[in-house]
């Protein structure tokens, strides 16, 4: 008889293998993809149970699904958190959270800078509904005291944020957010549970996007919370009525991604890393931005809540807009894309992106500068990705 022994500590990548397969119609090595959406009662008393039972996966789809269920729980033991729930996206992951622990006379504190659909969500959309914000410089520890109002609920933290890599110290900010019973939640999408594990240094919700690293493939969307089971209690309750729930297929795939999850990071933290050097050493950059380089100004915090860097970093090219639009037609290898966290290399300039949907002023308060270049490395072999990005920089 094969078992997952929960209280042993296995390495990231067996956990991710096993700690599902003490799940029911395991009936595979792979398990199979449960599409139906309505569950069947034996009597009155099962329908009763069926349809109230929290978090249960047996019912009615949007309540839940078996191979959803799955995926919460191979993430949330990753995370090292006991309970979890898988939305639609992470965008479906966020607004229920916020929407279950906010409402309206409530205060929020979140960062400056944060995603680009979590920053409209904080900036304009919750503010419609009576709910009141403040933003703060996710670097300033003093900022976020100073920011705590009688009726805060919730900080909202991300850290890393792209495009210029600040971090957000997690455990001071949680420790502040404990000893006044504020909830923290923070979007670990970028750092992965691989690299950073925010529960372990007090924070209460973990969030992904679990379209990026963890589904690893560019071709699903998910997202996903971590919690306690009674936080998670509650933001189910809320999704069960909001509705922004994943297909099965999409939580099979993420499934299936994420078995290899440490795998693929290692990879792409050991080739953001060596692309990281490399251009800080070469004469068309000015700056790099990767948290694994001494040169970052927040260095020591990295290297004290991650135990790696992740695959993302920013660059700023000397020759400005038009070096980084040649720069980008000129590789071979990696694609000019929004989304990340795949397998393969993808690039942006985020001044192109964010001047189309984000008003000049804030592009230039967040410190974007034309050229720019935000490089999510993927897990090609690191040789071939560096002589990709040498060649491109070569011929501007
Ligand atoms: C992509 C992303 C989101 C939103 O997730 P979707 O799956 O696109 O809805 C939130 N936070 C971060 C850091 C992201 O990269």
């Amino acid at each position: 008889m094969t078992r997952f022994r929960e209280n042993r500590r296995y390495g990231a990548t067996t956990q991710l293998l096993y700690s599902d397969m003490d799940l029911s119609d395991d009936w595979g090595v792979s398990p199979p993809i449960h599409q139906s959406v309505n569950g069947v009662a034996a009597d009155a008393h099962e329908f009763s149970e069926m349809s109230s039972v929290p978090l249960g996966d047996q019912f009615y789809a949007r309540h839940g699904n078996p191979t959803t269920s799955r995926l919460a729980k191979v993430i949330s033991d990753l995370e090292g958190g006991p309970s979890g729930i898988i939305f639609a996206s992470g965008m479906g992951a966020i607004t229920t959270t916020l929407l279950t622990f906010l409402k309206a006379g409530d205060h929020v504190v979140a960062q400056k800078n944060h995603y680009i659909g979590t920053t409209e969500m904080v900036r304009h959309i919750l503010p419609q509904y009576g709910i009141e914000v403040t933003l703060v410089d996710q670097r300033s520890i003093e900022e976020f005291e100073r920011a705590l109002k009688p009726n805060t609920q919730l900080i909202l933290l991300e850290s890393p944020v792209n495009p210029l890599m600040h971090l957000t110290d997690l455990k001071a900010v949680s420790d502040l957010a404990r000893s006044r019973g504020i909830l923290t939640f923070c979007d670990n999408t970028f750092a992965t549970p691989i690299n950073q594990r925010p529960m372990e240094h007090g924070v209460d919700i973990v969030m992904h996007s679990a379209t990026k690293y963890i589904g690893g493939h560019h071709d699903l969307l998910s997202g996903s919370i971590t919690t306690s089971q009674k936080l998670t209690e509650r933001i189910w309750e809320m999704s069960m009525n909001t509705g922004a729930i994943p297909a099965p297929f999409n939580s099979w795939l993420a499934l299936r991604g994420i078995r290899t999850l440490e795998l693929r990071v290692r990879q792409q933290n050991a080739n953001a890393m060596a692309i990281a050097k490399f251009l800080e050493e070469h004469p068309a950059v000015n700056r790099v931005y990767y948290p694994g380089l001494p040169s970052h100004p927040q260095y020591d915090l990295a290297e004290t809540q991650m135990s790696d860097f992740g695959g993302l970093l920013t660059f700023e090219l000397s020759g400005g807009y038009e070096a980084g639009k040649k720069f980008i037609e000129n590789l071979d290898l990696a694609r000019n894309a929004g989304s990340l966290g795949g397998v393969h290399s993808v690039l942006i300039q985020p001044a192109v992106m964010f001047g189309g949907r984000l008003s000049e002023e804030i592009v230039a308060k967040q410190g974007i500068t034309p050229g720019m270049i935000r490089f999510a490395a993927g897990i090609e072999n690191t040789a071939d990705i560096l002589q990709d990005i040498e060649q491109a920089l070569a011929q501007i």
